[in-house]
């Protein structure tokens, strides 16, 4: 064979497919190793790292990243967030704490309410607002907030909370509302210092 046709049709091509195998093999693995969700066991709120398929029918998905508002106001809370919720509920059931939720979503109409009675009974816009934000500031209004309390046990149920609610993707934002929690991590992320 002429050594220029065997250069062309035979090693030209190999070395070009090791190239790319070389190349995108990395890459391609690298993608799948990406988690595309984390799942909770609906019975024991176990979570797991979802890298390909999405969560079974046994589980509920918790959403990779923090939950966020979407384009349109929700009449309910936001589905994965229950999801997160549930997890922690059946965690907590485990370590024998009763979870509740006290409020979750609530219509522009009802928290701009809220707001309104709290200004008239602190007094001020600012004191208002250290419990109470308005109808567009709120959470609550988009389906990603929870106020929590515990049926039994508080102190350590709170103490139990406080420690593992990150797992769950469950952070407490304001310093002065320890029953106030938001989605605003991905699950097992550390939250940050609530303000
Ligand atoms: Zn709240």
């Amino acid at each position: 064979m002429n050594p220029n046709v065997f250069w062309r049709v035979l090693i030209a091509p190999c070395l070009v497919t090791m190239l790319l195998a070389f190349c995108i093999g990395p890459a391609q693995a690298s993608i799948q190793d990406q988690p595309i969700d984390f799942c909770a066991n609906k019975l024991t709120g176990f979570i797991r790292t979802s890298h390909r398929l999405p969560c079974s029918s046994n589980e509920n998905s918790l959403g990779l990243n923090a939950l966020e508002p979407g384009l349109v106001r929700p009449k309910k809370l936001d589905r994965q967030l229950v999801a997160r919720f549930n997890a922690a509920r059946a965690r907590a059931k485990a370590n024998g704490f009763e979870l509740l939720i006290t409020s979750g979503w609530r219509s522009v109409r009802h928290q701009q309410l809220m707001y309104e009675r709290a200004v008239v009974k602190y007094g001020s816009d600012r004191e208002a607002r250290r419990w109470v934000l308005p109808a567009d500031e709120s959470l609550h209004t988009w389906g990603l907030a929870v106020d929590i309390r515990f049926a039994n046990r508080s102190g350590a149920a709170l103490r139990w909370f406080k420690k593992y609610s990150y797992r769950f993707g469950l952070c407490r934002v304001y310093k002065n509302e320890w029953w106030h929690f938001e989605p605003n991590v991905s699950p097992g992320q550390k939250c940050s210092a609530p303000r």
